[in-house]
């Protein structure tokens, strides 16, 4: 007889969680509070409810990141992707999904599966043996949210997420920007030029404060609390403290020399930090913001060396309950401290229904696979799941972890490629037709011909 592998929550993650661990032949219990215990985003008692707008973002497996993870759950036959593709709305490039039906129609197939069973009722303890995956997302109940963190550690476990925006080192104008640490500190080289450094002149912040202050925010969810301001107040809110706060703060210059014009000093200066171990990724230090995204991307631009900046992600601040993943999770997502349970979704630190989904299509595959005794390899880095996966449970600093989209800055470099702006498009391309191949090599290893009814 075969080992029952539960899942806690049947969101995103864990239904396509599920889904793919019914399919290769292992009975599933999926443990879902809603309806019986409600969050303040969710409104029905469906399985994959999408709690705020409905699109799954580009379908370009070509061009973009979203999309290629898009053709990578297609291509694993993943059951998220097929109800979306069945509800899908017109949207040019998008992919947009008329929500209610799409959540009936995952919640019918998972009901309908020989394999799977539904329990509604909230799952409070981490359950001591058996195999378990959680997924139960950024609004992981108060009383799991409160045994997790007693086993990994309060500070280990978000209940907001507080992002600063996100670029891409090879948009960043180097003429204007430089690399040092301030004062210089720190044992190795490395280490005395962790920072790169963009300098504002006087009228330059002053201009910058103004658009601060004049763009458009966004507003939290009702629901949700302000129990955000702790260490991590947006500079917007800064701002409004004073027009030398931020000067004063994140942006102050000191300690600082511009090799560039070494006789000047600049009156205020932006700060960003490497954000990944490939170095392809830079965040801005204490920017965490809630400008709506048009809004942000232009009063970033403001910032000298950031003119042409491309984003990898826009800064932003939800509730949102995360695990600092790199430290706690084994590269299989299993935590460290009760290999029994795995975690998956947007409780990992990565953010958005098709990442979520993403994890759990792998949680799932990779927690069956074990069950039935024949452990699946790591995904490909090359691939967008596993580029994601390496993120979270490696790639990523843990200090400054935060939720991540799935975007190209994770993926390694292609060699031989043209950098820059120009030579996007075959960059793109070559990243998006190596992760295609390497994905269809990870799944002939889990490949099982038909779904297997226990
Ligand atoms: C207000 C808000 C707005 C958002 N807007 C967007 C957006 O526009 N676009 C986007 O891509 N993403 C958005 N997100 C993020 C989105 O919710 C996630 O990316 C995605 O739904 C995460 O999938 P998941 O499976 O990890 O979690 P979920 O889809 O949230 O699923 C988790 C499930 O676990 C259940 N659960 C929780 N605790 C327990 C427990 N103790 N026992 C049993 N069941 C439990 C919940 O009821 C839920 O069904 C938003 C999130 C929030 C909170």
């Amino acid at each position: 007889m075969t080992e029952t592998l539960h899942i806690v929550g049947g969101g995103m993650a864990g239904s396509e969680a599920a889904w793919q661990a019914a399919n290769m032949g292992v009975p599933v219990v999926i443990h879902e509070m809603r309806p019986k215990v409600a969050t303040f985003a969710h409104r029905t008692g469906d399985l994959a409810e999408m709690v705020c707008s409905n699109s799954f973002r580009s379908d370009d497996d070509e061009q973009n990141a979203v999309g290629l993870l898009h053709w990578e759950m297609r291509a694993a036959d993943g059951l998220i992707m097929q109800a979306a593709d069945t509800h899908r709305l017109p949207a040019g490039g998008a992919l947009a999904v008329d929500r209610d039906p799409f959540a009936r129609m995952v919640t019918e197939r998972l009901r309908a599966h020989p394999n799977v069973s539904v329990k509604t009722g909230e799952i409070d303890a981490l359950p001591a043996s058996g195999h378990w995956i959680i997924a139960t997302g950024p609004l992981t109940s108060e009383g799991l949210g409160r045994a997790i963190a007693a086993e990994t550690g309060a500070e280990a476990l978000a209940f907001f997420d507080a992002i600063a925006p996100i670029v891409h080192f090879d948009s960043i104008d180097m003429t204007r920007a430089w690399m040092q640490s301030r004062y210089d500190k720190g044992e190795t080289e490395e280490e005395r030029t962790a920072y790169l450094n963009c300098p504002m002149d006087r009228a330059t912040y002053e201009a910058f404060i103004d658009a601060l202050l004049a763009a458009p925010k966004t507003e939290f969810h009702e629901g949700e609390t302000a129990g955000y301001f702790d260490g991590c107040l947006p500079i917007e809110v800064m701002a409004e403290r004073g027009r030398e706060t931020l000067r004063h703060g994140p942006m102050k210059p000191v300690g600082l020399t511009n090799p560039h014009q070494p006789d000047v000093k600049p009156w205020a200066v932006v700060q960003l930090r490497r954000d990944n171990a490939l170095g392809t990724l830079y965040n801005i230090v204490g920017f965490q913001t809630k400008m709506k995204y048009g809004a942000q991307t232009e009063v970033l631009r403001m910032i000298p060396g950031l003119e042409n900046a491309r984003f990898a992600r826009l800064g932003g601040i939800h509730r949102n309950t995360f695990l600092n993943s790199p430290t706690l999770l084994d590269a299989q997502m299993r935590l460290r401290s009760r290999p029994n349970i795995r975690f998956a979704g947007q409780i990992t630190g990565v953010e958005g229904y098709v990442e979520s989904a993403a994890m759990g299509l792998l949680a799932g595959r990779m927690a069956a696979a074990e069950i039935l005794g024949a452990p699946l390899p790591a995904p490909p880095q090359d691939s967008a799941m596993g580029a994601l996966i390496h993120h979270i449970t490696g790639g990523a600093e843990a200090k400054t972890f935060q939720p991540m989209n799935v975007n190209f800055g994770l993926f390694r470099p292609v060699e031989g490629l043209r950098g820059g702006r120009r030579g996007r498009r075959d960059r793109y391309k070559a990243y998006t037709d190596r992760a295609k191949a390497a994905w269809r090599g990870w799944l002939a290893h889990g490949r099982l011909d038909a779904p297997q009814p226990v």
